[in-house]
Parts: structure tokens; sequence; C-alpha cells
């Protein structure tokens, strides 16, 4: 993603600050190589821990066999090996929900997830994102910014579902003007793998006329599942709600009390740091202590350009929940540093309580809003009224001082807007 978009930034946005180059050009193989050797660095850097806090790896497919204890199918193929456990956790993950319309087939690169869009062998000309959530957003927008025309198909009336509606109005907005084309309330009903790409039959979510797309490439992005399938839960007893997800008490414990269960496989957002903050906190009651995660204080982020950021609740959460709240906006264009930057589309936007003037909501969308929501976060985790962060002091010139204004547009208003 940084690569694509410094490549971008070459292209379109240096010669704003008069900087000037001729034939910039990219160099996938190396992009990819570069994204490989990170991927690498990371996972190993994880192994690496691992061994340096003595837990033992062993690399395979684990069932339950029995409450205390775990089956594993070696990836050697040197058999099975056993573990036995005073306590289990289940931290299994999610896949790609799959799409009968549109079968993946990342070998191919013609019809893939997001594991197969992570490593094209070229950028396509055409690419069909089927679904306009967070992950295909952000990986179509690699590969618009790599000169990929994107086009994207979302069943309902709106782009990532779930997410403050203003300002994903906003985000669309912007996508378009950097080339996305969007046919929302429409649906993938076939798809057909030819030699030089993918035809891709769309018709109006409600029914209707169809319509057939060319694609190059189409990266199915319906969501994720959980993968609970064939983990031995049967055996042990431990269900799966509708949705797939292993059901877990607030200490993260399945019905087997020997057995826990954190991350995507469980309910609630399928975000890294949630899964993090749920296995520490498991681990802490394993270990006879107390663990919290406050699901109200976990941020989601669109690692786009601009970014999308949220915390806490939308506006229509609130209206639905029947709370009474106020609402205060800023906008970057508003904003010295991000003016002076040539970066200036979006705005931060915060709901506050209306009788406490408690924050319950914050959204951003700017450069770096990835990296702001963190005040939102620790703010709600805090329990800090908008005046509570509006009047403290931020740095200028910073991007942050548009979250300050943001604040002071709830209780009282903005001195630069
Ligand atoms: C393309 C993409 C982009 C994403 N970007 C972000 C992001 O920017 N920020 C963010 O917060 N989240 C992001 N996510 C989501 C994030 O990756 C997940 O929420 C997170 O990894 C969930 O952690 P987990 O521990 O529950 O599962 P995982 O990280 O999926 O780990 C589960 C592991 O268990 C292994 N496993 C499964 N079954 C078995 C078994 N039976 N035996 C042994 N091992 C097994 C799997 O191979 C896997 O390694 C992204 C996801 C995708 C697909």
């Amino acid at each position: 993603m940084h690569s694509s978009h410094m490549y971008h930034d070459a292209t379109t946005n240096f010669k704003k600050h008069g900087i000037k180059f001729d034939n910039v050009s990219f160099d996938l193989k190396k992009m990819m190589k570069g994204k490989d050797k990170a991927v690498r660095g990371l996972t190993g850097g994880i192994e690496f821990l691992l061994k340096k806090n003595n837990v033992d790896y062993i690399k395979g497919f684990g069932t339950l066999e029995s409450p205390n204890q775990v089956n594993v199918a070696l990836n050697d193929g040197s058999g099975t090996h056993t573990v036995n456990a005073k306590n289990i956790i289940i931290a299994t993950g999610s896949e790609p929900s799959p799409l009968p319309t549109a079968p993946v087939d990342n070998d191919s690169g013609k019809i893939v997830d997001s594991t197969g869009a992570l490593s094209l062998k070229e950028v396509p000309e055409k690419m069909v994102l089927v679904g306009g959530g967070v992950i295909g957003l952000e990986m179509g927008s690699v590969w618009s910014r790599l000169g990929a025309k994107v086009t994207v198909v979302e069943f309902l009336d709106r782009i990532c579902p779930g997410m403050d509606l203003e300002l994903t109005k906003m985000f669309q907005k912007t996508l378009k003007s950097q080339g996305f084309e969007f046919r929302l309330e429409q649906k993938v009903t076939a798809t057909e793998v030819t030699d030089n790409g993918v035809k891709v039959t769309v018709e109006p979510s409600a029914g209707g006329e169809a319509e057939v797309l060319d694609a190059d490439v189409v990266l199915v992005s319906t969501g994720r599942r959980p993968f609970t399938d064939n983990l031995g839960l049967d055996k042990v007893g431990i269900p799966t709600n509708k949705f797939g997800q292993i059901e877990v008490d607030e200490s993260f414990r399945t019905v087997v009390p020997s057995v826990y269960a954190i991350g995507d496989c469980c309910p609630g957002p399928m975000l890294a740091h949630k899964a993090e903050e749920e296995g520490i906190a498991a681990v802490e009651y394993i270990a006879g202590m107390k663990g919290h995660v406050n699901y109200d204080a976990i941020p989601g982020v669109i690692y786009t350009h601009p970014e999308i950021a949220s915390v806490g609740k939308t506006e229509e959460e609130l209206k639905d929940a029947g709370v009474n709240y106020k609402k205060g906006t800023f906008p970057f264009s508003a904003n010295s540093r991000a003016r002076a930057n040539e970066d200036a589309d979006g705005m931060v936007k915060m709901l506050a309580d209306a009788d406490t003037d408690q924050i319950l909501g914050i959204h951003i969308m700017g450069p770096n809003a990835g990296e702001m929501i963190a005040e939102g976060v620790l703010g709600i985790e805090y329990g800090a009224s908008s005046e509570d962060i509006g009047r403290t002091c931020h740095a200028h010139p910073t991007l942050s001082e548009a979250f300050k204004e943001a604040a002071m547009a709830v209780y009282d208003k903005p001195i630069h807007f």
C-alpha cells in the first residue's frame, strides 16, 4: 500500500510542491519483493519471540480431541503430535467468504481473494471488486494507483456498511475522483473465465436487466467468515452460532471450561488489535487475574489515501438507540498543516452525549487518520468529554489540531472555521 501510494504521489502530487520528474515508472517485481521482505521480517520476528519466551511452535493442523487434548497433524507429513494442556485457546481466525457466482482461483490470478490480490504478477487494466468493504477498497486502491481501472460492484446502496454514513459518502466521492467507478445496489450473478480475462454478469440487487462487464481480474471481497470447521468442536461439545462463530463469556471461556476462544473466530470486529486484546485478556483470566476488553474503544482503519479511521458509535447507531447527541466537525481544508501539505481532503467528526458531553464516537477521513484516531481511542477509554479534548493543547501546525477543533465544534465552535 505504501509503495503504490509513493508512486501515486510522485506521479500526481509532487508537482504541486514544485518537484518535477521525467518518466516516473515502477518495478512491480521489486515492489512485491519489498512486501514479501516486510512480511517475512515481521512473521519471522514473531517466531523469534515465541522461541525467546519458551513457547513450543508445532507446525500443523490442530483438532480438539478432548477438553484438554489437541492432536496436531504435522505439516511435514511426519504424523500426529499430541499436546495435553490444562487450558486451550482457540484462535483459528477467519477465511474469505466464498461467492458461488465467482469461484476464487488465486493461482490463475483471474478471480482472486485478498491473498491473490496481494500477489498479482501484473497490473490489471480493468479490475472488478465484488464488494465495497474495507479489504476490497484497500486492495482496489493499490491497483488503481498503479494504473488499473477499478469498478466496485456492491449489493447495498452504500460502501463500507457499518461505518459512519456521512463519512463513507465523502469517502466514496474521493475514491470516485481517484478513478473508481461504483455500481451500488448491484450484484454479480455469474462469472466466466476466458483466455483474456473474466466476463462478469451484474444485475440490480432487487433483480432486473443483466449487464456484462469485462475484467482482467475480479477481486472477491464480500467479507470473511470464522474458521471453525473441522476443529473437533463437536467432539468436545462446543457449538457455533448461526455465523459459525464460537460464543464465549466475558472471560473468553467457551461452554467447555478449559477451552477459551479469541479473535476472528469469535463475535466482534475482525481486527488484529481486537484479537490481540482478547488474547491478552483470556490469558489473564487463565492466570487467575482479571482481563478486560472495551469494545467501545476498538478503532477501525481503512488504509487508503486519505485514510478512514473511527472509534465508538456512528451517528446512525446513536440515532437508532435514541441517544441525545451533539456533533462537531472540522474539515482538513481549514487545517494549516493539511493545506500546506496540499493534502486536505476529509474531516474530523466527533459525537458526544448532549447532556454529559462524554465522547461517544469519532470518525475521521484524512491524511494519517489511522494515527490520529489513537487520541480518540484514549479519550473514549478514559471517558473524556469533547471539552476535555478541546481544552487540551495540540501542537501547531499539526493535523491533530483538526481533532481539537472538531471537539471545540461539539461544545462551542472551532476557531478556524
Ligand atoms: C487482506 C486483509 C487485510 C487486513 N487488514 C487488517 C488491518 O489493516 N488491520 C487489522 O486490524 N486487521 C486486518 N485484517 C484482519 C486481521 O488479519 C484479523 O482480524 C486477525 O488476523 C485475526 O487474528 P486471529 O488471531 O483471530 O486470526 P489469524 O490472524 O487469522 O490467525 C489464525 C491462525 O490460525 C491458523 N489456524 C487455523 N486453523 C488452525 C488449526 N486447526 N490448527 C492450527 N492452526 C490453525 C491459521 O493458519 C492462522 O495462522 C485484515 C485481514 C485481511 C484478510
